[in-house]
């Protein structure tokens, strides 16, 4: 899929697995939160006032987005102060040791937090499609590269 749509000669359609990817491996942050290492900092209000995480949670388990706040009795602060969200602020710091030790870990950043979900641990896993991830990390930097050129004589490969 990914070179189909790199390969495609003008944009038809938008990825944002593919752009994002493509950014971070560029060195730019990526805004959204399937890779990548930068904050998470969305919430969910709730038609009762609930403030809640993202919906894309309650895939992990049973009332994994809930915060027990809301936006009568607290504020945004006091959200972010949320073990659940700040875990979201941490980066690098708040992965497994697998995908800390690992070499894509800039880029994939553990895949999308949701998909770290396994019990009785939580989120401190690698993402259960790490495998499709570190495929398609690695293939998306081939494409850049060969997308680049050789390089300069005299400068070695990283
Ligand atoms: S999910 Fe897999 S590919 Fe991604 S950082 Fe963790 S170990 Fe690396």
């Amino acid at each position: 899929m990914f070179d189909r749509w790199w390969g495609a000669g003008r944009r038809q359609t938008r990825i944002r697995l593919f752009e994002e990817c493509v950014a971070l491996l560029l060195g730019v942050p990526a805004a959204g939160e399937r890779l990548g290492l930068q904050p998470f900092t969305s919430l969910v209000v709730e038609a009762d006032g609930a403030i809640e995480q993202v919906d894309a949670l309650k895939s992990a388990y049973e009332g994994a987005a809930a915060t027990g706040l809301d936006v009568f009795r607290h504020s945004f602060d006091d959200a972010l102060a949320h073990p659940g969200v700040a875990a979201r602020q941490a980066g690098l710091a708040a992965l497994a040791g697998t995908c800390r030790a690992c070499a894509l870990v800039a880029v994939c950043g553990g895949g999308h937090y949701a998909h770290r979900y396994r019990a009785p641990d939580g989120f401190r896993n690698p993402s259960v499609y790490c495998a499709d991830l570190a495929h398609l990390v690695r293939h998306v930097s081939a494409r850049l590269r060969t997308a680049a050129g050789p390089r300069p004589s005299g400068k070695a490969d990283r």
